[in-house]
């Protein structure tokens, strides 16, 4: 790598100035889970220059911890399509995904699959040797009108590990050059707005590393732990948004954020769906199925917004088990153990560990927890980030690109349908990867270091470093994931709502009054902390602010004040829009919308999807 030393510096409160280690790269990707390995790998193929910083090794990112599977139509098992896979994908996300990008999605994910096989991923298998799959919530056959579509390809409930290992495998292959434990601190932004870097710190010598880039990919993952009780890995902190915020480009739909069903009461880990796809069932404390009440059809395998609101009413009316009646009992023990042991090892020891229950014998206690973020950092179907006006909605943010989770494509709308997101990374990186490929201009010089920028992200990295305030960082973070939890919960109310955004405005001012205690360079975790902690509070702040502001029920967001009507509080006619929001230095949301995207890549007599089909209408499973 160039590297130059001591060309240029940033002041620091420490007396010793920071020193830039510059690199130039054509493509900077940052992020090395599911999505960020699969861009990396593809833009390399490219031919292209490509940086890939982790602030964990690749192989811990949370991708790692994805257990049920990865959707695509293969119908290897049952009758399947594409059409029927969209339609899923649209009903799924309560009509608000955008359409050009969820048939981008359904009609590549066959392809992405079969990649993903001869890269090596060891998928299950049938007895005729096909990729064994599985049936998930929300995937059916016919248009959701047949019974349970088996469409989630799965190596046993280890899916995310496979695909993980092997991906960090490929790309190593290919000649792409590795930044591993490296924080990126913020991006690198020209006057007129156009991204031409990042800045990163390596937690291990202290040095800072300024990197110099045409295109620069965020692959930061989601921010479940905005919230108390999430599925997602400590690391899951929003950082790509955080960095979108400061850069002063919008965030999209942050309302929508998914609990998943079955998170294991009391530690927040996960029991993958494919539980209920392998037969697995919830019972209350009347032993009742309840599910079969409510989603008749689909019964306990409902899109996963719609068994976590079940849930939470089952233990609100006094149905819930244990002794404070808190939460539900997920059955696996009339499952054949020799299929528990092949197909669902995993989560058998999670049970065994984390609740102390043998699965062959006594049912797991679940609750519904945070498990993902539909929204994000907004961009087209090709991964390029948007920063929307009201004459041009899609307007593109120049040499920044954003996939997986920490992007909105928008392909899961208000909800994600299970296994719908392994498949977006490595659909949507890619993507990214062909595009960046026609874009990126191999001739063309690559940007100088913007030095004005530089010392702007230098200054708000010192000033944290050195805060010498009353709250100590767990403190605050501590506060900002209750209020989350208690007031962007599964129900919201404008009174929650009203109550959460002055409250999340509260700790935004006390943010103000941090105390770091530690200011050394090298494995500071008090400060990397820190710099989460800044970034959760930019996704938190958003989330709340945008929530509060619609007025609708629709997929995860689930408001008690609007319920009623055809489509149970969904209001298409005012609310099928995008939500953009805007962060200012102070902590000032301003919101406003975007449409969403209706028309289709191909039409109906180009052997695309019948648009009636998929007109909205009643949720229901
Ligand atoms: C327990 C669990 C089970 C799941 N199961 C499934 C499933 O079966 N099927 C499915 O489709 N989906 C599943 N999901 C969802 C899916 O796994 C995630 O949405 C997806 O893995 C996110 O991948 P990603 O590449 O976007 O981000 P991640 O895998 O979270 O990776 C983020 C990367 O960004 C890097 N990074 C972040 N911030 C910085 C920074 N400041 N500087 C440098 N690097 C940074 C990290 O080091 C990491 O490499 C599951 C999620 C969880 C939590």
């Amino acid at each position: 790598m160039v590297e130059q030393t001591g060309v240029s510096t940033a002041p620091s409160q420490s007396g010793k100035a920071y020193e830039f280690v510059d690199h130039k790269f054509d493509v900077v990707v940052v992020g090395a889970g599911g999505a960020g390995l699969r861009a990396t790998l593809g833009m390399a193929e490219q031919g292209l220059k490509t940086a890939c910083i982790s602030k964990v090794f690749p192989t811990r990112s949370h991708t790692v911890a994805a257990q049920g599977g990865i959707a695509a139509s293969l119908k290897n098992m049952t009758p399947d399509c594409w059409q029927w896979h969209m339609y899923d994908t649209v009903k799924g996300s309560d009509w608000l995904g955008d359409t050009d990008a969820m048939e981008y999605l359904v009609r590549e994910a066959p392809k992405a699959v079969y990649e993903l096989e001869h890269y090596g991923v060891p998928f299950s298998r049938t007895e005729e040797g096909k990729i064994y799959q599985r049936p998930f919530g929300g995937h059916m056959q016919n248009y959701g009108e047949g019974p349970p579509v088996q469409r989630t390809c799965a190596a046993a409930d280890r899916t995310g590990h496979a695909i993980l290992h092997t991906l960090y495998g490929q790309a190593l292959r290919h000649n792409a050059d590795f930044f591993i434990e490296y924080f990126a601190l913020d991006l690198i932004m020209s006057e007129d707005g156009k991204c031409e870097g990042v800045i990163a710190w390596n937690l291990d010598d202290g040095t800072i590393h300024r990197f110099s880039a045409k295109m620069v990919v965020l692959a930061t993952g989601g921010y479940g732990r905005a919230f108390f009780s999430a599925t997602s890995a400590h690391t899951c902190t929003g950082d790509g948004g955080g960095m979108v915020a400061r850069a002063g480009l919008p965030l999209q739909d942050m309302e929508f954020v998914q609990f998943h069903p079955t998170g294991i009461y009391g530690s927040g880990c996960l029991i993958t769906e494919g539980a209920r796809g392998e037969g697995g069932y919830l019972v209350n404390s009347e032993g009742e199925r309840f599910m079969e009440r409510y989603a008749p059809s689909a019964k306990d395998l409902a899109s996963r917004d719609v068994v976590s609101r079940c849930m939470t009413m089952e233990i609100r009316e006094g149905r819930g088990v244990g002794k404070n009646k808190d939460h539900l009992f997920l059955h696996l023990d009339h499952l054949d153990p020799d299929l528990l042991a092949e197909r669902l090892p995993g989560i058998s020891e999670s049970a065994r560990i984390f609740a102390g229950v043998d699965v062959t014998k006594d049912p797991i206690p679940v609750l519904p927890t945070v498990h993902y973020n539909m929204g994000g950092i907004p961009t087209n179907y090709w991964g390029e980030v948007l920063n929307p006006t009201k004459k041009e909605p899609n307007a593109i943010a120049p040499g920044l690109m954003a996939v997986g989770e920490a992007g909105c494509a928008s392909v899961h709308g208000a909800n994600r349908l299970g296994s719908n997101s392994l498949i977006d990374l490595v659909v949507f990186g890619r993507a990214a990867a062909i595009r960046a490929g026609e874009v990126v201009d191999r001739e063309a010089p690559i940007p100088e270091p913007n030095e004005a920028s530089s010392q702007k992200i230098m200054a708000r990295f010192d000033k944290l470093r050195f805060a010498k305030g009353s709250i100590p960082t767990a403190e605050l973070r501590s506060k900002m994931q209750k209020t989350m939890q208690e007031d962007a919960a599964v129900f919201r109310t404008q009174e929650s709502l009203e109550q959460g955004c002055k409250r999340i405005s509260a700790i935004w001012g006390e943010m103000q009054d941090i105390h770091v205690s530690d200011s050394s360079m090298i494995w500071n975790s008090d400060l990397v902390e820190t710099l989460e902690l800044e970034n959760l509070m930019a996704n938190a702040i958003t989330t709340v602010y945008g929530a509060e502001a619609r007025k609708e029920s629709r997929g995860a967001h689930a408001r008690e004040d609007y319920k009623d009507g055809p489509f149970d509080g969904r209001n298409d006619e005012e609310w099928r829009k995008h939500t953009i929001s805007h962060l200012s230095e102070d902590g000032k949301v301003t919101l406003s919308y975007r449409p969403v995207v209706l028309e289709p890549l191909t039409t109906f007599e180009q052997g695309g999807i019948d648009m009636k089909k998929i007109a909205p209408k009643a949720r229901v499973y």
